[in-house]
């Protein structure tokens, strides 16, 4: 079994190939939940979402986000009646999340209801979010302190962040399951998500911190930053903010505690240097099918030399093990 740690946008694509390179079925994905939220009275998982519409081959690919051919005849229904449309629904998602609240309501977890939904879908990996509990990615920004969707779709990541904080994790536990996809693993990738706030509330849970430093399967993260800018998105900013070089090192340096190699793109292949992890460079980008299933191949590829060398963690002043 392979175990992935994932956001949304980057997270979504990059599993989409990894289903095709190996058998969905051995594919569990831990998914960030600190960017859900409650619009219009319902319970809205959008990185979940993005997994399962990955998965599902649903996903808007111009978007990023949502379904593919979606239209939002309720979204503009919903501005006429003077409801807050800055988060946009489109019409199928919209009957996603009244399912979901719907299960939520009759007392069914949010692990319970993932399952249904993925099963209804006819996904075959297993897709467990972080926690059945509440925890929620704040930015503290120069406009005050916003929730993660009001800083990154209402305000646009204009703001300059100064901080993050996960309200809730110190308490949460992980949702069932997700220990064990960390114990069991035959290897670990985190995906190509946003280290602050897409793969920073997974490992803000305690356990969960401790489990990947504790298991003896391989850690691979694949960098969402190239050069010093991120692929899209305020993952440089952010960064940035808590203190973390804007690179792959600094990629890398978020999760020193417990990764074994860092996949960057090939663009910074010139730009190696001594760093204290392992480096395989490959093409990053994620444009079209091939290019997500090169990407999975070479994340898969890398856990096998981690596993074969059986490399040291951090080793201080260690030479880069850098391969094309
Ligand atoms: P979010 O919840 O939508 O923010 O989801 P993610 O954190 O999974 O996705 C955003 C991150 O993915 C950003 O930091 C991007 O830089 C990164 N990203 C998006 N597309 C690509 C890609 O094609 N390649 C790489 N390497 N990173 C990408």
């Amino acid at each position: 079994m392979i175990t992935v740690l994932s956001g949304g946008t980057g997270g979504a694509k990059f599993i989409q190939g990894l289903a095709r390179v190996i058998a969905p079925d051995e594919l569990t994905i831990i998914v960030n939940t600190g960017d859900d939220l409650t619009w219009w009275g319902l319970h809205v998982s959008p990185d979940i979402d993005s997994v399962n519409y990955g998965l599902a081959g649903l996903l808007s690919a111009e978007r990023g986000w949502g379904i593919e051919g979606e239209t939002f005849a309720c979204l503009e229904a919903a501005r006429h009646l003077g409801l807050p449309t800055w988060f946009q629904l489109g019409d199928r998602d919209l009957a996603l999340h009244l399912a979901r609240t719907e299960m939520l309501r009759s007392g069914k977890s949010l692990s319970e209801a993932t399952a249904e939904i993925t099963r209804q879908f006819g996904i075959t990996a297993a897709v467990l979010p972080m926690t059945n509990d509440r925890v929620e990615t704040r930015v503290l920004t120069s406009a005050g302190e916003l929730s993660f969707q009001e800083y990154f779709v209402r305000e646009r990541y204009q703001p300059a962040p100064l901080g993050v904080r996960y309200s809730g994790a110190e308490v949460a536990e992980p949702a069932p399951g997700v220990l064990r996809a960390i114990a069991e693993a035959e290897g670990i990738i985190i995906a190509p998500s946003n280290p602050i706030t897409s793969v920073g509330p997974i490992l803000s849970l305690p356990a969960v911190r401790e489990a990947l430093r504790k298991t003896q399967a391989p850690i691979a993260a694949i960098s969402p930053i190239i050069g010093s800018a991120a692929v899209s998105g305020p993952a440089a900013a952010l960064m940035r903010c808590a203190g973390f070089e804007v690179s792959f090192r600094g990629v890398a340096a978020t999760y020193a505690d417990f990764l074994d190699v860092i996949i960057a793109d090939q663009r910074d292949a010139g730009s190696a240097r001594s760093t204290d992890v392992f480096v395989q460079f490959c093409d990053t980008i994620m444009v079209s099918n091939d290019t997500k299933d090169a990407l999975a191949r070479a994340a898969l590829s890398a856990l096998d030399r981690a596993r074969a060398r059986e490399l040291a963690l951090v080793d201080s002043g260690a030479s880069v093990g850098a391969s094309s």
